[in-house]
């Protein structure tokens, strides 16, 4: 753009600092262009849920005084594309703050065994026709720097995928592990499968196979983003092996802490 600054013949430090300067605009224009993306993104998809909400409003408006079926049904339709435009404000919300999260929750840990037996046993409790088995193959209680809530959404995110995209086999394997540096939690299920080019846009805001099998089962295409974006931020990393028709399995690695740093950051945390 027209501030960059054109190299000229100097010493080496001049040229470094006008590299410096450049690699910093490239990367201002690259935010400014994600934004952008991001404000266009939004409108569109608020486009959808205000329409049908509008189409309800009218149907009230001409026949919801005489007609009680219509009064009925348009209510509970409106009502119901309320609560997800507030499902789809809260999760942009999210995302909007989730690549800030390692400086905002600097001095959070979790410990992942005592977490995953949580989430696993509350998510049993909500999709009671899922059997989700929980492969404990940790070498003991494993401490990761990221705030407990966080974690806890991106597995919920997972396994809440793993139920909205499962076909007859109502399983979901969720696993555990770790070596010296790392801890790894992996979620599987037996569902419908994405294809090798859908996988890699998956974690995509906004991103749909099928929006409308998506929408019907409360999508919005942003959980994935937001998993990926708060994994990203904790210094981890997240990715899918996914067999069409076969099943899909989420991988997330995550730094190991020792337990007496994780000791040391709480106590840190808390005077
Ligand atoms: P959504 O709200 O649509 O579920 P996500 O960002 O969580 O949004 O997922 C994006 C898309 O990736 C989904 O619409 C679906 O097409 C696909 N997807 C996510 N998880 C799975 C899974 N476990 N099995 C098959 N497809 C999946």
């Amino acid at each position: 753009s027209d501030v960059r600054i054109e190299q000229i013949n100097s010493n080496d430090e001049m040229s470094h600092l006008i590299n410096e300067f450049n690699a910093m605009l490239d990367r201002i224009q690259r935010f400014i262009d994600q934004q952008t993306d991001f404000v266009g993104d939004v409108s569109h998809e608020l486009r959808t849920p205000v329409a049908v909400l509008e189409g309800h409003l009218k149907l009230l408006n001409r026949w919801g005084k005489d007609d009680p079926e219509v009064l009925d049904e348009s209510l509970a339709a409106s009502l119901q594309e309320t609560q997800r435009m507030k499902s789809l404000i809260q999760e942009m919300l999210d995302l909007t703050r989730a690549d800030q999260v390692d400086t905002m929750y600097a001095g959070s840990v979790v410990e992942v065994q005592q977490l995953a037996h949580q989430v696993v046993s509350d998510m049993s409790m909500i999709h009671p026709d899922f059997n989700i088995t929980l492969e404990d193959e940790l070498d003991g209680p494993s401490w990761v720097k990221m705030y407990r809530n966080h974690l806890e959404q991106v597995m919920i995110i997972l396994i809440d995928n793993a139920v909205k995209y499962s076909k007859d086999r109502k399983e979901i394997h969720v696993s555990l592990g770790n070596n010296e540096v790392e801890v790894s939690l992996a979620i599987q299920d037996f569902g419908e499968g994405i294809s090798p080019e859908n996988m890699s846009r998956v974690f995509g805001r906004f991103y749909r196979v099928d929006k409308a099998r998506s929408r019907e089962k409360g999508g919005n295409g942003l959980g994935l983003a937001i998993a990926k974006q708060l994994i990203d931020g904790y210094h981890g990393e997240i990715s899918v092996d996914s067999s069409l028709g076969y099943g899909s399995i989420f991988r997330i690695n995550l730094p190991r802490i020792t337990a007496e740093k994780a000791q040391e950051l709480m106590d840190g945390a808390e005077p």
